[in-house]
């Protein structure tokens, strides 16, 4: 079935608010999604809170970061989603947030690790991306395309990645996957400090990893959570 550009418009505008709901998004971070119909543009907000997105507050975006369609500021990260939609043809959305449960592990950078069978949809082990090692000192925000391009080069083929000291990026082929896998980060961060006050947690095996990733987060179980989320949140 084609989505349209309706429909994907729609999930932006959803997946912001379900993620805010969450609490994964604060007033910074943001959702976009790729154009269904032109692989080389991609929507997402001006800038704005992720609660206020609305379809008037989108804008297209060609993947130089440059606005093609629509009013008003762009977000100083934006080239945090074109880069990687130039690197990941399979990605169709991409979510840049600071779940507050991550941010010790990108302070520390102790190993965030799935802990939990639904914690597999973060990946084996989650890599980090270091401004200070490319671009030294900054204001933190990735705020060019080399800047973009360097978090899409440690981001490689996984689904997220950390950025220390500043937060985290999460993708997924529809905006529903890109949701599940932030909120599912979100919640591994704060079970996997749980767990390590406590003691020397269990994780996942590698092959547990792998199977785990087969089954959950796709299919039925995928659209089971975004049915909750739009029924909560939309
Ligand atoms: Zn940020």
């Amino acid at each position: 079935m084609m989505t349209t550009v309706e429909e994907i418009r729609r999930d932006v505008v959803l997946g912001n608010h379900i993620l805010a709901g969450e609490g994964v998004l604060d007033v910074f971070g943001h959702v976009s999604a790729r154009h269904p119909d032109r692989p080389d543009r991609f929507f997402l907000s001006r800038s704005t809170s992720p609660a206020q997105v609305s379809d008037e507050t989108l804008l297209e975006f060609d993947l130089d970061g440059k606005v093609v369609a629509g009013e008003g500021h762009p977000y100083l990260e934006r080239f945090i989603h074109s880069e990687i939609y130039k690197a990941r043809p399979d990605v169709g959305s991409v979510v840049h947030h600071h779940a507050p449960s991550i941010m010790p592990f990108a302070a520390t950078g102790t190993p965030l690790r799935p802990i939990y069978h639904l914690g597999a949809v973060i990946g084996p082990e989650v890599p980090f991306w270091d401004s200070q090692d490319e671009f030294g000192d900054t204001s933190m925000l990735v705020f060019n395309p080399e800047m973009g391009a360097s978090l899409a080069r440690t981001l490689g083929k996984g689904n997220t990645a950390l950025l220390k000291r500043h937060g985290a990026i999460c993708v997924g082929e529809t905006v529903p996957r890109s949701v599940f896998i932030s909120a599912c980060m979100r919640d591994n961060g704060e079970l996997q400090a749980n767990a390590m006050a406590m003691g020397d947690p269990d994780f996942l095996s590698a092959g547990e990893v792998e199977k785990s990733n087969k089954v959950n987060g796709w299919g039925r179980p995928l659209e089971r959570a975004w049915e909750h989320y739009c029924r909560v949140y939309g």
